[in-house]
């Protein structure tokens, strides 16, 4: 009987991947010091310079000229994060650059502080307002919350779960191309979670709905916090049931769906996304990750 390999997955590369460092989201209404980094972000953009060895660099507390209104995110070690609240004017040498392009940018760690910074200053600007009596909101005193003074109403970060899908025959994947995006990579098949399904059931859903296949053998492989979307996916590889061929595709959601082999697939370069991992782990190891995954 051929060997089965132990360790059909690649490590460490998924941008919350940043041990040995530790992500640290305990909720407090610390205030800042001065040798606090704090995001300051603005219409999708946040300040931002890089240093000689073109890391990327927040500004400290320290650095600004004036008062700042700041309010505790995070820890990653020792490190604490927070984010302006209200103008600030720039310290020298920052600019504002739009988040999204910030993708690739290192050390690995401050990659992810400032995309779940975003989250998070997101979640905080959508509620200032209860939407339920529309009085002005305030921060919760034991846990991350906004809370109405006025009716009670509290609210909790937002996350929205979704799920990225490997189907996967023989030697070959199926891959996607989005309508109307701007990441023109080829990507795997995804969706959200509807209301009253379990991650499962969204699988097979979306698979059916963007390709007409039904599918089987459902393998949970990881998940990842998308923070930039406020989205949480989780990663399934899975196999068609029955009938493999696409015959039709969701021309609303997609552009091109089609099979490739692990032959005409290349490694991605930058696996921050749980979907390039993904990819480049069927290419390491084939249908092999329909057996689950091992550590
Ligand atoms: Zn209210």
């Amino acid at each position: 009987m051929r060997k089965i390999s132990s360790a059909y997955f690649l490590r460490g590369t998924m941008i919350q991947e940043i041990a040995p460092k530790k992500f640290d989201n305990t909720y407090c209404k610390d205030a800042a010091n001065p040798d606090d980094t704090v995001f300051v972000f603005r219409d999708g953009k946040v300040l931002i310079r890089y240093d000689i060895n073109s890391d990327a660099v927040f500004p400290k507390l320290s650095e600004f000229s004036g008062n700042v209104s700041a309010q505790y995110l995070f820890k990653i070690d020792d490190e604490r994060y927070f984010r302006a609240q209200g103008d600030v004017f720039c310290p020298d040498g920052y600019e504002y650059e739009s988040v999204r392009s910030l993708r690739h940018i290192t050390p690995l760690y401050r990659n992810f502080a400032v995309m779940t910074a975003y989250q998070l200053d997101s979640w905080y600007r959508e509620n200032t307002y209860c939407g339920r009596c529309a009085h002005k909101m305030i921060p919760g005193t034991k846990e991350r919350s906004m809370v109405c003074p006025d009716c009670g109403n509290t609210v909790y970060p937002k996350i929205c779960p979704a799920v990225i899908i490997g189907c996967v025959h023989g030697d070959s994947i199926i891959v996607s191309r989005y309508r109307g995006r701007s990441y023109k990579n080829y990507a795997l098949l995804a969706g959200f979670v509807e209301i009253g399904e379990t991650f499962e059931e969204t699988v097979q859903r979306e698979v059916y709905e963007e390709v007409g296949l039904k599918v089987k053998n459902i393998r949970y492989y990881k998940s990842q916090p998308w923070a930039i979307d406020s989205d949480f996916l989780m990663g399934f590889y899975c196999e068609p049931d029955g009938d493999f061929e696409i015959k039709r595709i969701d021309e609303e959601e997609l552009s091109e769906a089609l099979w490739i082999s692990r032959d005409e697939m290349e490694y991605r370069e930058d696996p921050v996304s749980l979907t390039s991992e993904m990819m480049n782990t069927f290419k390491k190891f084939g249908n092999a990750v329909l057996r689950g995954r091992k550590e």
